[in-house]
C-alpha cells in the first residue's frame, strides 16, 4: 500500500517508517506541502497523508480523485484545511482525533508560565551573565480566573492543570460537558471575567475570529490570551491593536492565522514579509512558538500508530471509526447526533 506523505519533517520519519513497516504501509516522503501544483506526486499511490498546513481544497481533491487516490489520511486532529464537504462521495478522509491531549495542555501551561514569570527574558539575561531582576516582576496564577474556551479532550486536561494551580476556572463550550463539574458561563461572561483566556475549540465558521476588536473591548484590562488551538480563532490585527493600546497584557501564540507558509520552516536570515507577525514578535509581552504544542515523543508515536491503523483499517474493511462526517463537516456534531458517518 503506497501513501504519499506530504510536508515531511525530519521528526516524522522514524515513527511513520516503524509503524508503516510493521503494517505493510509504504510511505513516500515528500518535503513539499500538498497543493494543486504538487498533487501529481501522489500518482500511483492509494492515499495521501497530510498535516495542518497542506492545502486540500476542491481542486486538489478533484486532482487526487482523477489519479485514483482513495483516502486522505490527516496526521492531526483539526481538519479545517480540508474541504470536507467536497470530499463527499469522492474520497475518504480519516483523522487522528486524539493523540496526546497532555502534550498540548502542558505546552499551554508552559507558555502561560513562561510569559507571566518572564522566564524567556530571564533565560536570555543569565546567558549573558546579566543577573538583574529589573522588569521581571510577574504575577501568581493562584486565585486568578482562567476562562477556557472549548472543554474537549485538551481543554479538560488544561482545566485540571489550572485547578492544580488553585485557579478559579470558568469555561464556555458550544456543547457543555454535563456532569463534568466545570462552571460554564456565556462567551461574553467569560470575556468579561477572565484574567487569562485560553482557546481550545476547533476553528469553524462560528469560532473564526472569536477574539476580535469587540471581544477584546469586553475583556479585563491586562488580560492574558493564550492560543494553542488554531490561528484564525484570533483576529491578529485586533490583537496587535489591543497590545499596543495596553488593553491586552500578554499573548501566548502557538498558532497564527497566516502560519501556513511560515511556521515549521527556518526563516532566520530572511526578511519575513508578514508585518503583523513581525510586529507581534517584537512585543516584549508576546510569546510565539511555531505550532509546537503537539511535539512530544509520546504524541509523535501515537500519531503515527493511529494514522497507520486508520489506513490499514480502511483498506481492510472499507470503513474506519476515525472517518470524518462529510454532510455536516463537523465530526463532533455528527457523532453526538448519529451512530454512523454520513458517507
Ligand atoms: P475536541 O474535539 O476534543 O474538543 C473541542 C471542543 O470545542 C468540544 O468540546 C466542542 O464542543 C467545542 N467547540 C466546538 N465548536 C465550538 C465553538 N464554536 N465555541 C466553543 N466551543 C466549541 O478537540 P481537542 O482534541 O480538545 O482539540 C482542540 C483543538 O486544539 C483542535 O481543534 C485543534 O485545532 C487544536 N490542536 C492544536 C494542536 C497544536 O499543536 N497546537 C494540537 C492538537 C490540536
Amino acid at each position: 500500500m503506497k501513501i504519499a506523505f506530504f510536508d515531511t519533517k525530519q521528526y516524522d520519519v522514524p515513527s511513520f517508517e516503524k509503524f508503516g513497516k510493521e503494517s505493510g504501509v509504504d510511505f513516500k516522503f515528500f518535503e513539499t506541502k500538498l497543493s494543486e501544483d504538487t498533487a501529481q506526486l501522489a500518482n500511483g499511490c492509494e492515499g495521501v497523508c497530510v498535516f495542518v498546513n497542506d492545502s486540500v481544497n476542491s481542486a486538489v481533491i478533484d486532482r487526487l480523485c482523477e489519479m485514483g487516490v482513495k483516502i486522505i489520511a490527516l496526521r492531526c486532529a483539526g481538519y479545517n484545511n480540508v474541504d470536507v464537504k467536497h470530499c463527499f462521495g469522492k474520497i475518504h478522509v480519516l483523522h487522528v482525533p486524539a493523540y496526546s491531549p497532555y502534550a498540548v495542555a502542558e505546552h499551554t501551561m508552559a507558555m502561560l508560565l513562561t510569559s507571566i514569570r518572564r522566564i524567556h527574558k530571564a533565560y536570555d539575561r543569565t546567558k549573558d551573565f546579566n543577573f538583574s531582576l529589573n522588569g521581571l516582576t510577574g504575577f501568581e496564577l493562584h486565585g486568578r480566573t482562567v476562562g477556557v474556551v472549548g472543554t474537549g479532550r485538551i481543554g479538560r486536561v488544561f482545566v485540571d492543570i489550572c485547578r492544580g494551580f488553585g485557579m478559579n476556572v470558568i469555561a464556555y463550550d458550544k456543547f457543555p460537558a454535563e456532569g463534568s463539574g466545570i462552571k460554564y458561563v456565556t462567551k461574553d461572561e467569560l470575556f468579561e471575567q477572565s484574567d487569562i483566556i485560553s482557546l481550545h475549540c476547533p476553528l469553524n465558521d462560528e469560532s473564526y475570529h472569536m477574539i476580535n476588536e469587540n471581544s477584546i473591548a469586553k475583556m479585563k484590562k491586562g488580560v492574558v490570551i493564550v492560543n494553542t488551538s488554531r490561528g484564525a480563532l484570533i483576529d491578529a490585527e485586533a490583537l496587535l491593536d489591543g497590545i499596543k493600546e495596553r488593553r491586552v497584557g500578554a499573548a501566548c501564540l502557538d498558532v497564527y492565522e497566516e502560519e501556513a507558509d511560515i511556521f515549521f520552516e527556518d526563516y532566520s536570515g530572511h526578511i519575513v514579509a508578514d508585518d503583523t507577525l513581525a510586529r507581534l514578535i517584537t512585543m516584549p509581552n508576546v510569546l510565539v512558538t511555531s505550532h509546537q504544542a503537539f511535539l512530544t515523543e509520546e504524541a509523535l508515536a501515537n500519531i503515527a500508530e493511529t494514522t497507520v491503523k486508520n489506513i490499514t483499517q480502511f483498506f481492510e474493511s472499507g470503513s474506519c471509526p476515525n472517518e470524518l462526517c462529510y454532510r455536516c463537516g463537523s465530526v463532533e456534531n455528527c457523532r453526538k447526533q448519529r451512530a454512523e458517518r454520513c458517507f
